[in-house]
């Protein structure tokens, strides 16, 4: 098919590929293959000299590509932790990209302003934050635990009468954070951009499902002296372990620690009933980070981080010029003083989106059945002969051993090679498993059926 040369027949053909690529996505390989010599012949081999039709760059981008994609929007993609999109979320997200806002702030885009500014009280209320708290729209969990710990070293320093802002951190008072073991590789990553540095990190050991032992919390904050972070995790990525957050925020806070929490998928647990347990006292925190681009189902990339302390998270992170003439203009919020970047993406619309097709109740909805379908999963898995479930499932993420880490390897490459559906593995306690994570809105339990007979084939095989 031709893409037609005018816009109008452009747009159209986009929102075709788009609607014909979703609609298949149940019966597309998971993950084709690729051929990375013939792609990048195809792509071209150097920078074009001169420009080429709109019609015929995307009539091939879709030629090219389209066969490869990952179908990890669709219902058996179990790999890491990952959500597809809703409907609302990506269509809200096109719009974005054909209105091409500026969400700076709110003199480049008021309406990007005041659609994420509804969209985050949304969010501090779905969660049960506290209702004063601040928040940042930003890329993923990576930038909402930068944005977190960038505030908690504001914070601290700024209470040790040194003023990061205009000093850096050379010769500032040590910070020391307190994490478990079991804590997500992008903790590491923002304490390396913020200056504090590995070194900075004290371990704590974690319980037999990878929550933080508190107990072991507390003996650690006794050894510590001077400004403290307490970092606790919602959703261990591989177990789905979530911290005791109420015990271990006032253990922390005793210490005059500042508490983060990383709940990237694990907040999520909090908008079910039947799993809030896992998060309760999680509004005792100072600064939190989530995805919306895992459980919430938004496309591709979305993240928050909220702050019980609004005007830190603010000094913490915004800039001015001469020339931003007033970022709250109107005395509208500026989207980017509370984030790292300066001209943004509106990603306000996709969240926006996205809580008002599935409501309260819809995510509520969304989140049980991944749970539920997380424990149909060990459950049928657990019953056979020569696998075992290696963790608690509490939440959405189940570990499965096939005998030993060679097998487990092999079962596991046989069964993403089945393109039936996709499970990546990890090493948990020193031990390969396969990990599935059950964030996809559209999986069903055909598709838990589909997955299960798919690995049960590789298990026979291998
Ligand atoms: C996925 C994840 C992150 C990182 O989130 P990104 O969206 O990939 O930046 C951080 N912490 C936890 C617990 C996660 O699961």
């Amino acid at each position: 098919m031709d893409a037609s040369a005018d816009r109008s027949g452009l747009v159209r053909f986009t929102a075709d590929v788009i609607t014909r690529f979703r609609d298949g996505l149940d019966d597309r390989a998971v993950f084709p293959p690729v051929d990375e010599r013939e792609v990048r012949d195809a792509l071209g081999a150097s920078m074009p000299a001169v420009g080429t039709a709109a019609s015929t760059v995307i009539d091939d981008l879709v030629r090219i590509v389209e066969p490869h994609v990952v179908a990890s929007a669709g219902p058996r993609y179990f790999g890491f932790v990952t959500g597809g999109s809703l409907d609302a979320p990506l269509c809200a997200d096109l719009l974005v990209t054909g209105w091409d806002q500026n969400a700076f702030n709110a003199v480049t885009s008021p309406i990007a302003a005041i659609v994420e500014d509804v969209a985050g009280r949304w969010l501090i209320d779905l969660f049960g934050l506290p209702a004063a708290a601040s928040f940042g729209f930003v890329t993923g969990g990576q930038g909402a635990n930068t944005a977190g710990l960038a505030a908690a070293r504001h914070h601290l320093l700024a209470s040790c009468g040194w003023d990061v802002e205009a000093d850096g951190m050379v010769g500032a008072p040590a910070i020391t954070v307190v994490a478990s073991v079991e804590r997500h590789a992008t903790i590491d990553r923002s304490l390396r951009l913020l200056g504090l540095g590995r070194r900075c990190l004290r371990e704590v050991q974690a319980d037999a499902n990878g929550a933080i032992d508190v107990d072991a919390l507390g003996a650690a904050l006794a050894d510590v002296n001077g400004p403290t972070i307490v970092c606790l995790q919602a959703g261990n990525v591989n177990t789905g372990a979530c911290d005791d957050l109420a015990r271990a925020c006032d253990v922390a806070h005793r210490a005059g620690a500042w508490v983060h929490v990383d709940g990237a998928f694990g907040l999520w647990a909090a908008t079910n009933p039947a799993t809030a347990s896992l998060t309760a006292g999680l509004e005792r925190a100072d600064s939190w980070a989530t995805d919306g681009h895992k459980w919430l189902n938004v496309p591709y990339d979305c993240g928050y981080v909220f702050c019980s302390h609004p005007e830190v998270h603010r000094d913490a992170l915004s800039m001015t010029a001469a020339y931003l003439m007033g970022s709250s203009a109107a005395g509208l919020r500026a989207p980017s003083d509370f984030v790292v970047e300066s001209s943004r993406r509106a990603r306000g619309l996709a969240t926006y989106a996205a809580l008002r097709e599935l409501g309260r109740a819809g995510i509520a909805e969304m989140v049980e059945r991944s749970c539920r379908l997380a424990r149909l999963f060990a459950t049928r898995l657990g019953a056979v002969e020569g696998i075992a479930i290696g963790n608690d499932v509490v939440l959405n993420q189940v570990l499965v051993c096939f005998g030993n880490d060679d097998r487990t390897d092999a079962v596991a490459a046989a069964v993403q090679a089945s393109r039936e559906c996709w499970m990546g593995v990890t090493t948990w306690r020193g031990r390969r498993y396969m990990r599935i994570s059950l964030s996809g809105w559209g999986t069903t339990d055909t598709d838990v059926d589909r997955s299960v007979a798919a690995v049960l084939a590789a298990h026979a095989r291998v």
